[in-house]
């Protein structure tokens, strides 16, 4: 028996804390597993599973990001009600339970930091343990899929800051892979066309499944953090939208690519805060993309200034407040696929 109902939703019963153990049952049309606290796999019954689509959805990393972990639910509701018919093999993640009951980014330590092992850097942290458990429950999903059968990912977020591009999607270093640009589509499909392609691998969900199972891996930032229930979830359409289509087989014929219809980003270097002289010449209420005027000083730290050059780079998640030897803020630049 299911043991949870639409009156009583995964999202809820992720809340409550009700898992206690693995489990697994069926419905019709579904078969079903319960293996962790906010993880849920659902895959089509009389299906050769390894041939269709492997697609993790994961939001809740940042507990306090609320507004995709509430599409997710009702996305999840419509397949187990039989509303939604799926046509891949689904992990749905609920990424920080313990931070989602407290309304807050994390308990001890920023989760999306400790993926690709860096929760080993940071084992006192209550992250630690449930970053390598996602770490494994997903890549052994993905890496059910046959050859030929899609592996993606899509990590749901958003920000804590406004951004001169309300949505926009990073793109994790692909370790030499081309970018895909039926994922670029996909994503302006989503109402997503801004893209930061990432130059290095980073301790992200996003960068894990990239690199230890091939997926093709996004962090998406879809608009601003707010309480559950407080969230607006049309500005969300676009996203919801693209994923029921995904997720049931119905996704439309994408255009040719046409580089004018994106505004692609890379990574030209990280300021990192080396001491407490750490000072960022921005307001603390400046957006993400903002852009930065030649010449500009960005942020001095003793001896070392950050000079803005060219006019065109523009500054990503900018945060003085971080610890001695972290990352600041990323500048960033205008840049075209190879
Ligand atoms: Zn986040």
């Amino acid at each position: 028996m299911m043991p949870f109902s639409p009156a009583r939703d995964f999202l809820h019963a992720t809340l409550d804390g009700s898992f206690s153990a693995a489990r697994h049952w069926q419905n019709d049309t579904l078969d079903i597993a319960w293996p962790a606290d906010g993880v849920l796999t659902l895959q089509p019954r009389h299906h050769d599973a390894a041939t269709l689509d492997h697609v993790l959805l994961s939001a809740g990393v940042h507990g306090n990001e609320t507004a995709p972990i509430e599409v997710l639910n009702r996305i999840l509701d419509d397949v187990l009600a039989g509303r939604l018919p799926l046509h891949c093999r689904l992990m749905l993640v609920f990424g920080n339970p313990p931070a989602m009951r407290n309304g807050a980014r994390f308990i001890d330590y920023d989760m999306n930091r400790l993926f690709n092992g860096g929760h080993r850097q940071q084992a006192q942290a209550r992250e630690a343990g449930r970053a390598a458990q996602l770490e494994t429950l997903a890549v052994d999903f993905l890496q059910q899929a046959a050859p030929g059968s899609r592996r993606l990912h899509y990590d749901l977020h958003t920000a804590i800051r406004g951004s001169v591009f309300e949505k926009f999607a990073i793109y994790p270093f692909t370790d030499g892979r081309p970018h895909q640009r039926e994922q670029l589509l996909w994503l302006e499909s989503a109402e997503v066309s801004t893209v930061l392609l990432h130059s290095k691998p980073s301790p992200t969900f996003s960068y894990h499944t990239s690199h230890h199972a091939a997926a093709d891996a996004f962090t998406l930032e879809l608009g601003k953090a707010r309480p559950f229930g407080h969230n607006d979830l049309t500005r969300f359409a676009g996203i919801e939208r693209a994923l029921r289509r995904l997720l049931s087989g119905s996704t439309a014929p994408l255009p040719a690519y046409d580089a004018a219809r994106f505004a692609l980003f890379s990574a030209k270097y990280d300021l990192i805060k080396h001491s407490e002289q750490f000072v960022l010449h921005l307001a603390d209420s400046v957006e993400n993309f903002t852009a930065l005027p030649d010449g500009m000083t960005i942020a001095e730290d003793g001896e070392i200034r950050y000079v803005a050059e060219g006019g065109s780079e523009r500054i990503l998640f900018p945060n003085p407040k971080v610890g001695i030897g972290l990352r600041a803020g990323i500048v960033i630049q205008p840049c075209q696929l190879t």
